[in-house]
């Protein structure tokens, strides 16, 4: 079944579904995960230098630390020179891409963005912007693609329409954030992205969905790492999700879509100390740690014991270097960008 998936790059419903749910062909879908990986990226590890912006949020999905509707969280936004400098002190470490990601917060106008990213690129052309701030409208989108941005994350979170409803308030519609990915690929940008694994009412058909959704729309990179609870949100009672599960679906993405950059995110880092080796070392390819300010490190608390929220950014660099190398694979120091298929299924 693994050998099938991995000539295929497909399997059915319930073949997929067996993969996540059983023990028992783990150790070979690993094994295949990490093979396929190497074939096409080799010990490669991609890294991008997180900066969590903002967490002011106009919405109110369920999940997350940072929403609306928790009066608890002590909110902060870095102004545009704060961002630069973040970059400044990331590009002397080595990061040639930049991840500008924050809640939706509409003081952040168009214009504001727009000369952000432009000026990103003016200090560092040989580096790639990438935005991860949520649904704006495809002007918007266009705006900031035109004034330099490279790339957006959007994670879908779940492609069933009935399990999106429950995660999110009735404001929020699957059909809207599914519209903005595809908004995004119209423009051009690399598009990522992914949902999170063992969130409140999740069945492994979701799942199987996830992985159908992600297929049509062939992202660059699929992001995905398990549920964590926070304490302050109306979630609050329901279980982390499983890192097994976790790790078996980043191999499955890995065979599903040789190319893809799978980041080892920082949620499988949080659920277990080895968790963003563990990742990297079954199909992920990417590593994402944080330049932003320590000050605000804390607040950008999505989930409960988030990792790395002491460290300054070079510490986090090299400490993260160290964890690359001990489990066998290399920090690359470029853009990583996608590659792509060439015939026969060889990356260029
Ligand atoms: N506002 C932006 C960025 C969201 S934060 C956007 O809407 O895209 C980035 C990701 O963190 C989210 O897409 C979500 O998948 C993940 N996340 C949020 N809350 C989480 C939680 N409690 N546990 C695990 N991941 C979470």
């Amino acid at each position: 079944m693994i050998d099938r998936l991995r000539r295929n790059m497909d399997l059915g419903d319930g073949e997929l579904a067996f993969l996540m749910e059983t023990d028992e062909r783990e150790r070979d879908l690993f094994e295949a995960g990490d093979a396929v990986r190497r074939e096409n990226y080799g010990v490669d590890v991609y890294i991008r230098g997180l900066i969590e912006f903002t967490n002011h949020c106009k919405n109110d999905c369920l999940y997350c630390g940072i929403r609306a509707g928790n009066s608890r969280a002590k909110r902060y936004r870095l102004d545009a020179d704060r961002i630069l400098a973040c970059c400044g002190e990331g590009y002397e470490l080595g990061f040639r891409t930049f991840v500008l990601q924050g809640g939706e917060d509409p003081h952040y106008t168009d214009g504001m963005i727009c000369g952000i990213v432009s000026e990103i690129k003016r200090n560092h052309g040989d580096c790639a912007v990438t935005l991860s701030l949520g649904e704006r409208s495809f002007e918007s989108y266009r705006a900031f693609f035109e004034s330099g941005a490279d790339r957006y994350l959007l994670r879908h979170e779940t492609a069933s329409d009935e399990h999106y409803r429950r995660l999110h308030p009735r404001s929020m519609s699957p059909g809207s954030r599914k519209r903005c990915l595809w908004d995004l690929k119209e423009i051009g940008y690399q598009v990522g992205s992914g949902f999170m694994v063992g969130s409140p009412y999740q069945t492994t058909e979701d799942l199987v969905s996830d992985l159908r959704f992600l297929q049509e729309l062939q992202p660059s990179m699929i992001g995905i790492g398990p549920y964590l609870t926070h304490k302050d949100t109306p979630f609050r009672d329901f279980p982390n999700g499983s890192l097994k599960v976790c790790l078996r679906l980043i191999a499955i993405l890995r065979l599903m879509f040789p190319y893809a950059l799978i980041p080892a995110t920082t949620a499988l880092g949080t659920i277990a100390p080895d968790g963003r080796e563990l990742g990297l070392s079954v199909g992920a390819n990417v590593v994402m740690p944080n330049l932003s300010p320590v000050a605000v490190r804390r607040l950008y608390g999505l989930y409960d014991n988030k990792i790395c929220t002491g460290d300054e950014a070079a510490e986090c660099r090299m400490c993260l270097q160290r964890r690359v190398e001990a489990a066998g694979y290399r920090i690359a120091i470029h853009r990583g960008d996608v590659k792509k298929a060439g015939p026969r299924g060889v990356a260029v």
